[in-house]
């Protein structure tokens, strides 16, 4: 019999650890997922407990899982030869700062955990099922309650030093414009800052889903995450911009993102894809919400090729 070549009947396992919610799941890929499950986050303790118990009973019921996808909220460590890999780095999130988030996981099932942002999983999961498929460079972007992106460089994740953070670069603020002040705790006014959920509720007062399609928000906002993108383009040069989370999948912010972020550029990526179809460069997610959940489970996957 051939063996180790073929990891076509494993089951692996995936953890979208999200600042709100996480979310579990068993399976291969969109097309078969065994399980899923979803809980609030609350202290590391808890929240990682009932992911050991969601993953011990799956097991017990559709056999051994081979390997564990984490795709987690940031900031993190995800450096292997680190001390501190696998923890959370100092966060405002009360209870997560320096939480070893892998640890418990490592010694309960003994198996091959990777370890990554949620936006580096998220992006992964597009690579691998949804609308990065072939593509070598891309970045995947999300605009919700916080603001993250997940790069994908000549062929893998990016990680450089610890890993990218693409919701805190600056983004000219004009306060005759918009005079609100910014919500990030350690710049005030950086993207985050000013184009978060957080963002836009503190600034007009209510939540983004209650703004009308035609507010005034939406320009500020298309304006912000356009400045970005074109940052993001001129650095990078990705192949495309995947543009995910719950505001950044609004249907009717996104072609004022394309278009804003086409003006910014002014022609001066000379490339088709964005002098003449923007719609193919900046997309929604091919998996639509579940870019996070099934790239923890290509993380897990690729984990086990690693070896
Ligand atoms: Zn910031």
């Amino acid at each position: 019999m051939p063996i180790m070549n073929n990891h076509n009947n494993l089951l692996y396992g995936g953890i979208e650890g999200g600042g709100t919610k996480f979310v579990c799941a068993v399976g291969t890929g969109p097309n078969n997922v065994r399980a899923e499950a979803r809980f609030p986050t609350t202290t590391p303790e808890e929240t990682m407990s009932q992911a050991v118990e969601f993953f011990k009973q799956q097991e017990a019921s559709l056999g051994k899982i081979a390997a564990i996808g984490f795709a987690c909220f940031g900031p993190l460590d995800p450096n292997p030869d680190s001390k501190t890999y696998g923890h959370i780095l100092p966060t405002p999130k009360p209870g997560w700062t320096n939480a070893d988030v892998v640890g418990k996981l490592k010694t309960i099932f003994n198996i091959p955990i990777a370890f990554d942002t949620d936006v580096n999983g998220a992006a992964l999961g597009e690579w691998r099922w949804g609308k990065a498929q072939g593509l070598q460079t891309f970045i995947y972007l999300t605009v919700g309650t916080g603001i993250g992106g997940g790069a994908y460089v000549e062929g893998k994740l990016l990680h450089g030093l610890i890993h990218p953070e693409m919701g805190h670069i600056a983004v000219k603020h004009d306060f005759e414009n918009d005079p609100f002040e910014g919500v990030c705790p350690f710049h005030g006014d950086c993207f985050e800052g000013l184009a978060s959920g957080v963002a836009i509720e503190k600034r007009w007062g209510v939540r983004g889903g209650a703004l009308s399609k035609d507010h005034i928000a939406w320009e500020l906002e298309a304006d912000y995450i356009a400045q970005a993108l074109a940052s993001y383009s001129f650095m990078l040069s990705p192949q495309r911009i995947i543009v995910g989370g719950g505001v950044g999948s609004l249907t009717h912010l996104l072609p004022k993102v394309q278009q804003r972020t086409k003006e910014l550029i002014n022609g001066y990526i000379q490339s088709p894809v964005v002098l003449e179809n923007i719609e193919s460069y900046i997309v929604s997610p091919g998996l639509g919400n579940r870019s996070g959940m099934l790239g923890a489970i290509a993380l897990a996957e690729q984990a086990l090729q690693r070896l």
